[in-house]
């Protein structure tokens, strides 16, 4: 059966029309869906009870379950979502002082392998749908009563290495008649898949691009992320120029201090080469640690004097706050701590 949440607009607009129904009952759904947030096709009380009979028989709405929740005291929740295909992704809520802010889960595990991540060492599984993507913010909103204003790609998966779904969730999560959050408020993370770069820069759309760096020099990057030996940093930086040229937006280079391994004034000094004169700015990023991972995170004196480097070398930096340290915060950790449970 067809999930009625993977259909942009225009789509459902095409699928109506398949059925034999007016455009305008495709605008009537994605009202239902996306603004009243109701959970079945019975409850579309505008529809035809002919028209709720034929979406019942041809189409599911995917609607999660919760497996776990976990609360912190800064107030940040981490959800565990049964998918309903065996499979579980999380979902993270943070509040912010401009709102609230859900980083999303693009794909049933990751074939990346950053060394830093909980989701490595556990196999890929598959992509998440758009329908699956976009579910997760409705199923938070409808957990905690509030509406989310921000979306951050940055849970579970590589949102480029499942490029065509995270875009058309985009294009829901954006839409004004979905669920309207604008483009500025949705930000993608990604590990560096150059040619997805290329495309995303081509799309029109207005979300914010967020790239981890995590190293200043290859032989670095490529002992904490595998995907450095596909895409060198060289290569990476060059579609970073090219994206911000065509969009003419700042990039957001993310960088996890890792005591000892990336954390010192020479990899302070080699970024401030490598990034000198982009329109970007640099997130640093108090690695989190993992069972069984092999970094830990630097001083916080360490990070500061990072940061003030940076600063004092026209890179502009900031110390991302840490939220929801008390729940196994990094992503993917309780995805493995239940799989761990199951075997
Ligand atoms: S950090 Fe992101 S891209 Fe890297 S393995 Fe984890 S989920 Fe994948």
């Amino acid at each position: 059966m067809k999930n009625i949440k993977d259909f942009s607009l225009e789509d459902l607009k095409q699928e109506m029309l398949s059925i034999g129904e007016k455009t305008f009952r495709a605008e009537q759904i994605f009202k239902w869906l996306y603004v009243d947030k109701v959970k079945s096709f019975d409850e579309m009380t505008n529809l035809s009870l002919d028209l709720r009979e034929k979406l019942k028989e041809n189409y599911s709405i995917c609607n999660y379950k919760i497996l776990k929740k976990l609360e912190s005291v800064d107030g940040t929740k981490k959800y565990l979502f049964d998918i309903l295909d065996g499979n579980a992704i999380e979902s993270v809520l943070m509040e912010y002082h401009y709102g609230k802010s859900i980083c999303v889960s693009s794909q049933v595990g990751c074939k990346m392998g950053c060394k830093f991540c909980a989701s490595t060492g556990i196999p890929f599984i598959r992509n998440l749908s758009s329908g699956e993507i976009v579910e997760q913010i409705l199923a938070v909103e409808q957990d905690t009563g509030e509406k989310i204003s921000n979306v951050v790609f940055m849970g579970i998966g590589e949102p480029l290495d499942n490029y065509d779904n995270v875009i058309k969730a985009i294009r829901i999560i954006n839409n004004q008649k979905g669920l309207n959050i604008g483009a500025r408020h949705i930000s993608i993370s990604t590990s560096g898949i150059v040619p997805r770069i290329y495309d995303l820069a081509k799309e029109n759309i207005q979300c914010t691009l967020s790239v981890s760096l995590h190293a200043s020099n290859d032989e670095t990057r490529s002992s904490m992320m595998p995907v450095n030996n596909r895409y060198n940093i060289e290569e990476l930086l060059k579609a970073c120029k090219e994206y911000i040229k065509i969009t003419n937006k700042r990039i957001s280079f993310e960088y996890a201090l890792a005591k000892d391994n990336n954390d010192n004034l020479e990899d302070a000094k080699e970024l401030v080469k490598l990034l000198k004169g982009m329109l970007c700015h640099v997130n640093l990023i108090p690695i989190n640690k993992i069972e069984n991972g092999k970094f830990t995170k630097s001083s916080n004196e360490n990070i500061i004097k990072f940061r003030d480097y940076l600063n004092d070398h026209g890179i502009v930096a900031t110390i991302r706050r840490e939220l929801g340290s008390d729940i196994d915060a990094a992503c993917g950790q309780l995805r493995r701590k239940n799989l761990d449970r199951n075997v």
